[in-house]
């Protein structure tokens, strides 16, 4: 979303949806999905935006942990032996990969 917000910057039109091709590598094949964002998703990055000022403002000792994220493996996560593959087991994956 980030970058079609960008986008729309660079272009001077924050009125006209913005298309994005997102490509990536799945089990070896390349896969593209075709998204279009809108002036009502810039909009809703507001409070998200916000909400992350207020974790930052919280000055909390951690921040929520995030299992949901494409990082959340073995593969790519460098911290994963100490934090979710303590649970997991290190070279184990996910159920939701
Ligand atoms: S394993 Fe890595 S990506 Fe997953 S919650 Fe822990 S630090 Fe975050």
């Amino acid at each position: 979303m980030i970058y079609t917000l960008a986008r729309g910057h660079e272009r001077g039109d924050l009125e006209s949806p913005q298309p994005f091709r997102f490509c990536y590598l799945a089990n070896g094949e390349v896969e593209i999905i075709d998204v279009t964002r809108t002036a009502q998703d810039w909009a809703a990055l507001v409070p998200m935006c916000n909400s992350i000022a207020d974790l930052i403002e919280g000055k909390l000792p951690s921040w929520p942990l995030r299992y949901d994220g494409w990082k959340c493996s073995d593969d790519w996560c460098p911290n994963w032996a100490a934090c979710r593959g303590k649970y997991l087991g290190v070279g184990s994956k996910p159920a939701n990969w």
